[in-house]
């Protein structure tokens, strides 16, 4: 599944300030001599204007252009909180950009249909919870499924079924395919090459003649074809599980038997990306909402949940203040390593 919210910068800004919704806005460098359009909402494309852009070229397109400056701050936040929702629905999340990420759900769904169950429902949540829309895609592999979320923007889901794939390229136009350029895409219009299917009935051996390399990915990708996995976020620096409770909970067996599913879920996640955590974290939250969070660092780290669960109970029991109620538990593993290999210290495993 891919994923890219639409006309981001833009749409935060209307969140921001209402007024601005269904006019022409442009985000970027305020000077008007120098700047550059960093996003353009969807009335502003309609006078030709996106980004990268010239701001002084995009505010002669359109007169009443509204210009406004960048906050990047706010929108990384904004990105945060959504990156939280899509990984709450699926393990494996890559993160391209601040409004873009990869999901792999073939452990999470047996059933296509299940995958756009879960795109439904990450779309909903992203509009219900913070009022913003996101188009996805949804495919055998990720070159399609980036080209799908694009295919019905804002707010579209386009799945392409297995077997469908060349179907669905073909009577696109080659820019389309990530990694055609403006450049590319001129040079195999010099030579009649305007459609995916054009250039799929070109041999390989023609193509790598013409453009070397690239043309031999200029064969694959017209096949459809991308074996590239979802790889995981190297800014995963620790998994973490938690629950806040409808109820308080003040007695100890009922905390420690939540701690006990907390860190199973933990371990699940753990085995599913191939990491081992060193180091153990309980987090609980009181009644007044003071929240405290303690760990545990091991000279081995684990993967399993019955040993996390066990540092985690201990952690909790010498850190709770007995008989306080507590609201939110929560149970995390950090400084990761493969399994079986040396502890790495980077991270970016
Ligand atoms: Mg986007």
């Amino acid at each position: 599944m891919h994923l890219d919210l639409d006309a981001f910068f833009c749409s935060v800004e209307v969140l921001r300030d209402p007024s601005l919704k269904d006019k022409p806005i442009v985000v970027g460098g305020r000077s008007e001599n120098r700047g550059v359009v960093a996003a353009a909402s969807y009335p502003a494309r309609k006078f030709g204007i996106h980004s990268a852009m010239p701001m002084i070229e995009a505010t002669r397109r359109c007169k009443d252009l509204i210009v406004i400056s960048s906050q990047h701050g706010l929108y990384r936040m904004y990105s945060k909180v959504i990156m939280g929702i899509l990984r709450a629905e699926s393990p494996i999340i890559q993160q391209v950009s601040i409004d873009e990420a990869y999901l792999d759900l073939s452990d999470e769904v047996d059933q296509w249909i299940e995958a756009t169950e879960i795109a439904r429902k990450i779309q909903m949540r992203i509009s219900r919870d913070i009022g913003l829309s996101a188009s996805v895609g949804i495919a055998t592999n990720k070159m399609i499924a980036k080209i799908a979320s694009d295919f019905q923007k804002p707010n579209g889901l386009t799945v392409v079924l297995p077997g469908q794939e060349v179907e669905f390229l073909s009577p696109l136009p080659v820019k389309k395919i990530p990694g055609i350029g403006p450049k590319a895409t001129a040079r195999l219009a010099k030579y009649g090459i305007y459609r995916v299917q054009d250039m799929s009935v070109i041999s390989e051996e023609k193509l790598v003649q013409r453009f070397g390399k690239m043309g031999s990915a200029m064969t694959r990708w017209s096949k459809g074809i991308d074996d590239r996995p979802v790889h995981e976020d190297h800014e995963t620096k620790s998994i973490s599980t938690e629950r806040t409770f409808s109820k308080n909970i003040e007695a100890q067996d009922e905390l420690l038997e939540v701690i006990e599913k907390l860190s199973f879920k933990v371990a699940e996640q753990l085995k599913k990306k191939k990491f081992m955590a060193a180091t153990i974290t309980v987090k609980f939250r009181y009644a007044d909402f003071t929240t405290y969070t303690r760990q545990h660092t091991l000279a081995e780290p684990v993967d399993d949940g019955l040993e996390i669960c066990r540092i985690a109970q201990k952690l909790l029991v010498k850190n709770w203040m007995p008989g306080e109620p507590v609201r939110l538990l929560g149970v995390g593993g950090s400084h990761f390593s493969e399994p079986h290999g040396q502890l790495s210290l980077g991270l970016g495993v």
